[in-house]
């Protein structure tokens, strides 16, 4: 492997701005040297593993700030580089100067690219690359339950069983090679009945990990919700009366037209995100056909539809045709009831004869907080929040499914008895699969793409 040595590099880590504190990171081989020729206190020695000191950085005789130093003595620190953390005052001028001050020394350091300190802590073997992926996803996790995903990934999530399972899937292409070596002798010393079970322990790992991608990614970006149902039945009153309740954590999502504003409400740290609404509405200007083919297609996207009906003046009949419909959508529904302020007992009475409703009226902002519990226990039903590990990263997924493929192959193989130099390119196809997810098997171009989406001081 070529020897090289990475620059010292600097950044400021916390957010550009004014604010109490700043922190401006250096790392490398020179960050405790370059640090301390601007520093004057208590004299920075090299601690064995942190250690804080107390002091001002200065430009010539001119004092810049009263700082903390963290001194961060290799491998014991983020980067397992020697790493000093400046915690100065945060105002842009005071960090400008430092930024300049520390550029302008003899020994060479440079401003970090995006993500690189945590690159740095990749290759340097701090974690692995689906857990340096989760700490963007950690900084921008918004909610309790992408939070949680993130987390969990960090810490580890399905990287130990991913490794492990590649480890012994390496042994078996080892043997396969090896039957290779002796060519027409006809000798295996892979045994194929091992190697499909370890192939079906493998795929049983992988097959909740592929599934929890679209529950993944709706944990992250909010559970796709359609609020659906015929013109003046109180669809629009109902998103206002949810939206209003949840003002304070409410955002609109301003797409490039009107057609793709997106709401979002958290009901327990869950984010709904209700889909499109301002298309639904607009049925009521827009020739029926069209409408209805709209509201549909925007249905077929749901993960959760919340289907309006008004119940004052829907029939019987009516109710039925839509449970029907609904019923064929495949897709969790709730049915709800409105305009219960002014509905007459009898007429509540024979609509539950036939359907399990949710009754509330928007406008008096009756039993919102059932509707809004059911949405719940729709998504925790659903499987929506399962303890276990949440695929949430789209390159994870593709990874993940190819190596599912290529064991498909494998087996499908086996059982055709194909020749061991078959069997050892679809094995070899699913280790490289693997191993690109926790980064044993990468390039400087995809690590290049992935560290580039993180904030520069990362
Ligand atoms: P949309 O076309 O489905 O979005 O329906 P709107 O939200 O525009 O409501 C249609 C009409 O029904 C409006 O006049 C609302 O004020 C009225 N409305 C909505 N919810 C209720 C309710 O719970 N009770 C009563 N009495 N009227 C309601």
């Amino acid at each position: 492997m070529a020897f090289y040595e990475p620059d010292t590099i600097f950044s400021l880590a916390t957010p550009n701005g004014t604010g109490a504190i700043g922190v401006i990171r250096i790392s490398g081989k020179h960050a405790i040297e370059i640090v301390s020729s601007i520093f004057k206190g208590k004299t920075l020695t090299v601690p064995t593993k942190q250690q804080v000191f107390f002091g001002s950085i200065y430009y010539e005789s001119e004092i810049i700030d009263e700082v903390i130093l963290t001194v961060f003595r290799a491998p014991h620190s983020f980067t397992k580089e020697d790493t000093v953390e400046i915690s100065c005052h945060n105002s842009r001028y005071i960090v400008h100067r430092i930024l300049e001050l520390l550029q302008r020394q003899t020994l060479y350091a440079r401003l970090a690219k995006p993500g690189e300190f945590t690159q740095r802590a990749f290759l340097n073997g701090r974690f692995d690359l689906a857990q340096a992926e989760a700490i963007a996803d950690l900084i921008a996790s918004d909610t309790k339950a992408s939070h949680h995903s993130a987390l969990n990934q960090m810490r580890g999530g399905f990287s130990k069983d991913i490794q492990l399972l590649r480890q012994k899937l390496i042994e078996f292409a080892a043997l396969l090679e090896l039957e290779l070596d002796f060519g027409e002798e006809d000798v295996e010393f892979a045994d194929r009945n091992d190697l499909k079970k370890l192939i079906d322990e493998i795929q049983q790992t992988l097959l909740p990990l592929i599934q929890s991608f679209q529950l993944g990614n709706s944990l992250k970006d909010g559970i796709p919700t359609v609020i659906a149902g015929k013109p003046n039945v109180g669809k629009s009153t109902l998103l206002n009366t949810l939206l209003n309740e949840e003002r304070a954590i409410v955002s609109d999502i301003p797409g490039t037209t009107r057609d793709l504003i997106e709401d979002e409400i958290i009901l327990e740290g869950i984010k709904f995100r209700i889909v499109d609404t301002a298309g639904l509405r607009e049925t009521k200007d827009t020739i029926e056909a069209i409408g209805v083919e709209r509201t549909q297609q925007k249905m077929k996207k749901a993960s959760i539809i919340l289907y309006v009906f008004d119940a004052t003046i829907i029939s019987l009949i009516e109710l039925k045709t839509y449970l029907l419909e609904l019923d064929s959508l495949s897709i969790p529904y709730l049915l709800i009831g409105n305009k219960l302020d002014v509905l007459e007992i009898e007429k509540k009475v024979a609509i539950e004869s036939i359907a399990n409703v949710i009754w509330i009226s928007a406008s008096k902002k009756q039993h919102i907080d059932s509707l809004k519990q059911a949405m719940l226990q729709q998504v925790q039903a659903t499987n929506f929040i399962a303890g276990n590990t949440i695929i949430t990263n789209i390159r994870h997924y593709e990874h993940l499914h190819q190596t599912y493929e290529a064991l498909k192959k494998v087996l499908d193989k086996i059982n055709r008895h194909v020749t061991s130099d078959w069997l050892a390119l679809d094995i070899r196809d699913a280790l490289n699969h693997l191993g690109a997810i926790t980064g044993e098997i990468t390039n400087d171009d995809l690590l290049a793409t992935i560290f580039s989406k993180f904030c520069i001081g990362k």
